[in-house]
């Protein structure tokens, strides 16, 4: 028998063809993501709109598969982090962080990460390979599913940031559609002001973004200039601040509506934390319509740096915020669960042999 293909991956265009394919209308493939994404079935038995012919056919050639929750860790902030299994030697991370206001779920792209980012835990597992649409959706349909059977019954995912495991832009082909599903209104209905692709850089997919995505963009720049960013930030090395400043500004000018774009910088006390790096900042920053969120570094076990004191978070939030760069601060969240940015590290089969051997990755060897 053929291999079945995999429905909870499918964004609308995908699924229209394969109904298509069977001779079924268009609306099919609405009804199925329906049943998938708003009602958490995986189950066609249970679909009852559509005919037992047509579910008997389903049965034979399609499935909804879903991974298997490995375990689940409370923090006492509420934050929910999931450990989940994609294959027998994978398991990647999904973190569900509810604030007064909104709740954020935190997703993963790829198992392990190739970038190597020195302050991060989940470079240091390694990469092993990409998820695919069905792996990236599914951190969502478990997520939202568990949090519908929460006896408190208050907790919603409202925004979702791909801030977890792993370069989504290293992962596009199966990390747009997987967007798409998200904002789709027969599926999960978010507004694209309320998903996030984070991206430690990777120019020309910055640009392919701009083209076939419509969602918000957050990069993780951490450094002022490039002698920095070099070593904090490896894919520096191939794509420079002076490669990576133009491609932020086509992408803001190529949206309709000027969209902001977030910049992330991780303080890590004594190495991009100084006034000086403030006002480099301010200066890179000049033009750009965006807003900073500084992020207190998270250390994990190995890590060779130590966070920036509050007091030096604050002092160069207003050096910004004098100048009157918007920013923010992050606030940690779930460190007791090890669910904070740059804990992550799920458990992966390493194909780099870093965890092996500690060796940076050679940049020119990413390929796109
Ligand atoms: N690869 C993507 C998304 C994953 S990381 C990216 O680089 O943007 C999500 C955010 O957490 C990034 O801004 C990342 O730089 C930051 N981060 C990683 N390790 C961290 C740590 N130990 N402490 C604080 N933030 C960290």
């Amino acid at each position: 028998m053929a291999e079945q293909v995999d429905l909870l991956g499918m964004d609308r265009p995908a699924l229209e063809a394969f109904f298509a394919q069977l001779g079924e209308k268009p609306y099919r493939a609405v009804q199925v993501m329906k049943w998938i994404h708003q009602r958490g079935v995986a189950d066609f038995d249970a679909m009852t709109d559509i005919s037992k012919a047509l579910r008997q056919k389903l049965k034979a050639i399609a499935r909804i598969k879903t991974p298997r929750i490995v375990t689940e860790q409370r923090s006492q902030d509420g934050t929910i982090k999931w450990l989940l299994e994609v294959d027998q030697h994978n398991f990647i991370e999904t973190v569900f962080i509810p604030e007064k206001d909104r709740g954020t779920l935190c997703i993963s792209s790829q198992v392990g990460c190739a970038l190597d980012c020195r302050f991060c835990a989940t470079g240091k597992q390694g990469f092993n390979r990409n998820l695919e649409n069905w792996e990236i959706i599914a951190q969502m349909w478990v997520a939202t599913k568990a949090l519908d059977s929460d006896p408190k019954r208050n907790r919603r995912i409202t925004n979702v940031v791909f801030m977890g495991m792993g370069e989504p832009l290293l992962n596009v082909t199966h990390v747009f559609p997987a967007a798409n599903i998200l904002m789709d209104d027969n599926a999960y209905g978010l507004s694209k002001r309320r998903v996030t692709i984070s991206t430690a850089g990777v120019v020309p997919a910055i640009d392919k973004m701009s083209r076939e995505l419509d969602a918000c963009l957050a990069v993780s720049l951490h450094a002022p200039n490039n002698a920095l960013r070099d070593e904090l930030v490896p894919i520096n090395q191939k794509y420079p601040l002076e490669e990576l400043m133009p491609a932020l500004h086509r992408y803001v000018e190529a949206s309709s509506h000027k969209k902001h774009i977030v910049i992330e910088y991780v303080m890590i006390d004594g190495v991009n934390d100084r006034l000086e790096h403030a006002e480099a900042l301010l200066a890179l920053l000049k033009g750009l319509p965006c807003k900073v969120n500084l992020i207190p570094f998270n250390p994990f076990p190995g890590s060779p740096y130590q966070r920036a004191s509050n007091n030096q978070v604050h002092r160069f939030q207003r050096v910004l915020l004098q100048a009157g760069q918007n920013c923010t601060i992050r606030k940690t969240r779930g460190d007791d669960i090890d669910a904070a940015c740059g804990q992550l590290a799920g458990r992966v089969k390493d194909r780099t042999g870093r965890q092996q051997k500690y060796q940076p990755i050679r940049m020119d060897a990413i390929a796109l």
